[in-house]
């Protein structure tokens, strides 16, 4: 160790109790120094690799990338960094979970800096290698979290439909789409015929398997790039994109079709029922999503009007 190092205190005692990584490379990327933390986790001892390239010994580093890294460090004399967000390590190195005992590999911040001679030239870089393991595993847990909330906050939990904030996101995007591109696209609006009557003859519950039995018929008419959704209590929306209204009429009129010939079981009893549905293609008069949707509800009122268990167009 030259001068510079000794001036700079990092005796072996000082580095034999670092949690982290310190290794000090000559201008051909030689190994001078090799600390504790470095031995532990490689597993290579500091007297087998002193005077060696690293290269060498460390195949997972790759050579162009880290002088390209280290060039600025000898020529501007600043420090650089490497965060594991960009490079999840530089030493391939196992880290084990304190929790549940797994070995994952280690993801490490790096920081590389300049040391200099006594006459300011920059001759060694130093390199600290910082265990992050802990903290990006925990950012990765807690983004995992967060994309399956997400994904439960977009779906219904009683049916596995697309909840109405949701679809109504999907249907403005549909509305926006359509303005710009042009083509079909239609909607459905839905709503169990005298729901109110399931509820109070066999209870809330049984209605509760109704709702799911409809909604199980809807998905199975749906094709990969239709949405549909739940949109109230025993009322589901269905976007139909690059379909126009009369083949949007067909899918309800079988979906009308096979609901009034369902018999759902609950508790022993065979439950029937039926639904309205009201139909709305995307015309030039709507200026809006809500107005759309309005569209379709109005034709569903339509339905009921003239006596339910039927499919009315807006
Ligand atoms: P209509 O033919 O005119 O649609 O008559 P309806 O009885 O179905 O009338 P409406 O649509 O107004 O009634 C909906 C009822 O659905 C009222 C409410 O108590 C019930 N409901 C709403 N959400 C749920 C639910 O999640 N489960 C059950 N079982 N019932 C619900
Ligand atoms: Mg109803
Ligand atoms: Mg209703």
């Amino acid at each position: 160790m030259n001068d510079s190092l000794s001036s700079l205190a990092l005796d072996s005692a000082l580095l034999s109790k670092l949690e982290v990584g310190v290794v000090v490379l000559d201008l051909d990327y030689r190994v001078l120094v090799w600390n504790d933390f470095m031995m532990h986790h490689s597993g290579v001892q500091a007297q087998s690799i002193i005077g060696q390239s690293l290269f060498e010994r460390f195949d997972e580093i790759d050579p162009d990338w880290f002088r390209r890294k280290t060039e600025p460090v000898f020529r501007l004399k600043t420090p650089t960094y490497v965060i594991a967000e960009q490079r999840p390590y530089l030493f391939k190195f196992n880290s084990y979970r304190p929790v549940t005992g797994a070995s994952v590999t280690m993801f490490q911040n790096i920081t590389l800096f300049p040391l200099t001679d006594d006459k300011g030239k920059v001759t060694q870089v130093g390199v600290l290698v910082y265990d992050v393991t802990e903290e990006v595993t925990s950012r990765q847990q807690l983004a995992q979290a967060n994309e399956r909330l997400e994904s439960i906050s977009r779906i219904d939990g009683l049916t596995g439909l697309y909840n109405r904030r949701y679809w109504e996101e999907c249907c403005e995007l549909e509305f926006k789409r359509q303005q710009r591109y042009g083509g079909d696209t239609s909607l459905v609006m839905l709503d169990i015929d005298h729901f109110k009557q399931i509820n109070d003859t066999y209870g809330h519950p049984a209605g509760d398997q109704v709702i799911k039995a409809l909604a199980k018929i809807i998905q199975t008419h749906c094709r990969e790039t239709d949405m549909a959704g739940r949109y109230g209590g025993e009322e589901f929306v269905l976007l139909l994109p690059d379909t126009p209204a009369a083949c949007a009429q067909t899918v309800a009129e079988r979906i009308r079709l096979e609901a009034e010939q369902m018999v759902v079981q609950y508790d022993g009893q065979g439950l029937r029922f039926t639904s309205s549905f009201g139909v709305s293609g995307l015309g030039h008069e709507v200026q809006s999503f809500m107005q759309w949707v309005e569209q379709a509800d109005k034709a569903l009122y339509l339905a009921k009007e003239q006596g339910r268990n039927r499919v009315c167009m807006a």
